[in-house]
């Protein structure tokens, strides 16, 4: 069925993991690109390679959006209508592929070029509003552009399915960010120069001298302490501390320990670790070597989100380069130490950004989150003790044990030590990803880095932390970027994503995008989560529909507070926030609709 060298491939994977059915997603998503969609052969190939039955291989494609038993056409084109690409006009880029294509969402054109499909959120939140041509990104795109590249598609003569393949140009902006000249450039230190992702690069930036010390003179707990120091706080989104996750791994368990690297990005408006795998990767690698070191693991993984297969391919070849110097296997840097890294693709799951989610993924199972406790630091993959960190975190590590804790604390205010890199989306003038000071104000980083709103329009609403957290009004622009002091004004830093709405912007829209995705990431376990996000979507359709009753608003309310805190994990909490959020800060609107029995701003929407 497959290649030799897919074969190659697929005995290549399954020696990353303990277990082989690990290799279950990753496999799929190999035969997925050579083949085109998931036949029946396929299954009972990658099952029987893999010792399991080809029902257990249904299921995980079941699962996972990105894997399809369905053709597709040579072209599959996928459109984000998310939120930072809805305020940047998706819809239009969306009306137009249908139109020029001619195709229904599952339909494949007749010449097996073209399939289309709407999508959720693809991490090109600061260049919005994006789509991918297989893992292609195509980015701030207009109606114009569309047109353009469905004839330079067309006219290909023998297009290529593989990443990379498709030529049209995208636009790099991300890089031009980091070097904002206002940044503070800790992270984003290295993102200067062309060649930032090569290993060259990076050693001469004295990269891995950090992690050389840490292995060779420093304990683990010296390492811990310093992270302590510096009160790094998850970057994913919880904010957990970071040196008190990695001091409840217990140290004296017979179990391997792992280090697992959290790439699975997917909250809508967070894009920010995207740059960090594709312009510092090294960096990345070295602050997941120190870690490991830190809590005595041997082997770390780096599960990237599917859609960003291009990440993967540098975060793979980034991996290779690190041990063919030494710097990861036998003896790294002659120290004794031991440590194997591998790249691991997840399949389209937002809930895998989940820690424990997440861990079900990488043991190749269905991404359904797990009980907690106990905690994955003491059960966590393959029932081992494992940290699961986000990129971000990770990546500042080598800045934390190369000046010292207390050197990166100062950065910023009590406990919100450091820097961070907050996405900034929707009605600004320079959306983009910009590293500041914890502390900073909201206003600061909307008007200073992203150059203010759109000329000649007023701030309306903020989401201050991605898709999750509660819509703030537009008088909480002051408000500093610490954990604390946003969760006073009555949202969330969560994962830094900053999406910003001028007055042309519908709430009602806004709750109805998000209550639609997160009935779409519900993985369905728990009855309120599965049922109550449904039920929103539902609810506001018909509202926005003009088919609103005015009970809607009480009921769209109350179905949220049902779901909030009666859910297994935080999707369900996610799901409801914004709703009430909605509701509270802009219950004129909502009323508005219902008298009007419209939209009253779909007209400027359109045309934003
Ligand atoms: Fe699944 Fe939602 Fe329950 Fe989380 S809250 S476990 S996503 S059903």
């Amino acid at each position: 069925m497959f290649s030799p060298e897919m074969l190659n491939k697929f005995e290549a994977l399954v020696k990353r993991y303990p277990s082989k059915r690990s290799a279950v997603i990753p496999m799929l998503m190999f035969a997925q690109d050579e083949k085109g969609h998931l036949t029946p052969e396929i299954i009972d190939d990658v099952a029987r390679f893999l010792h399991l039955t080809p029902l257990e291989v249904e299921e995980v494609i079941s699962f996972y959006s990105m894997l399809t038993k369905k053709p597709r056409g040579k072209y599959h084109l996928q459109v984000c209508t998310n939120i930072s690409c809805m305020l940047r006009g998706a819809d239009r880029i969306w009306e137009r592929v249908k139109e020029k294509t001619g195709l229904k969402p599952g339909e494949v054109a007749a010449d097996g070029l073209f399939s289309i499909e709407e999508v959720e959120c693809m991490g090109a939140c600061t260049t919005a509003p994006a789509m991918q041509v297989n893992y292609d990104f195509y980015e701030n795109l207009t109606p114009e552009r569309i047109d353009r590249l469905i004839v330079d598609l067309k006219a290909s003569k023998a297009p290529d399915r593989s990443p990379g393949s498709v030529a049209v140009e995208s636009t790099p902006l991300r890089r031009q960010d980091a070097t904002h000249p206002r940044a503070t450039r800790v992270l984003t230190s290295g993102m200067s120069d062309a060649d930032s992702s090569s290993m060259e690069n990076y050693l001469k930036r004295s990269g891995y001298a950090t992690a050389e010390k840490a292995l060779k003179t420093m304990s683990s707990d010296e390492l811990i302490g310093e992270v302590k120091k510096s009160g790094l706080r998850g970057r994913g989104g919880a904010g957990f501390p970071t040196g008190m996750k990695w001091s409840f791994v217990p140290r004296q368990s017979p179990k391997p320990k792992y280090i697992v690297c959290n790439a699975d990005e997917s909250e809508p408006g967070t894009c920010k670790d995207r740059p960090l795998l594709e312009f510092d990767p090294h960096q990345l690698i070295e602050g997941i070597l120190i870690a490991g070191r830190a809590i005595e693991s041997h082997q770390g993984y780096i599960y990237v989100r599917g859609e960003y297969r291009y990440l993967y391919n540098i975060v793979t070849r980034a991996i290779e380069e690190a041990y063919s110097r030494g710097f990861l296997g036998k003896n790294v840097f002659g120290s004794g130490w031991e440590f194997d890294l591998a790249a691991h693709t997840g399949a389209g799951a937002y809930i895998c950004g989940e820690e424990t989610a997440l861990l079900e993924s990488l043991e190749g199972k269905r991404g359904y989150p797990r009980i907690k406790p106990p905690f994955p630091a003491v059960v966590g993959l393959y029932g081992c003790p494992t940290v699961v960190n986000n990129v971000e975190t990770l990546s500042a590590i080598p800045h934390i044990i190369k000046n010292g804790g207390e050197w990166y604390a100062k950065f910023g205010p009590e406990k919100n030590g450091g820097t961070r890199i907050f996405s900034v989306s929707g009605h600004v003038k320079n959306p983009g990803n910009y590293e500041v000071p914890m502390g900073i104000t909201l206003r600061t980083l909307i008007e200073d880095f992203a150059g203010g709103l759109r000329e000649g329009h007023r701030l309306k609403a903020i989401i201050p932390g991605g898709s999750s957290t509660p819509i703030l009004p537009a008088d909480k622009l002051d408000t500093p970027l610490t954990f604390e002091e946003i969760a006073k004004a009555g949202s969330m830093l969560g994962s830094g994503a900053v999406i910003v709405m001028d007055e042309t912007t519908c709430i009602v829209r806004v709750a109805q995008v998000l209550a639609k995705f997160y009935s779409h990431e519900s993985c369905g376990w728990c009855v309120p989560c599965r049922e109550g996000t449904s039920w929103l979507k539902k609810i506001f359709n018909r509202y926005h529909s003009g088919f609103g009753r005015m009970e809607d608003i009480e009921l769209l309310d109350s179905v949220a507070r049902k779901i909030l805190g009666h859910t297994h994990c935080p999707l369900g909490d996610a799901a409801a926030m914004p709703v009430m959020s909605a509701i509270q800060h802009f219950r004129p609107e909502f009323e508005e609709h219902l008298k009007l029995g419209a939209c009253p701003l779909e007209k400027e929407l359109a045309t934003a």
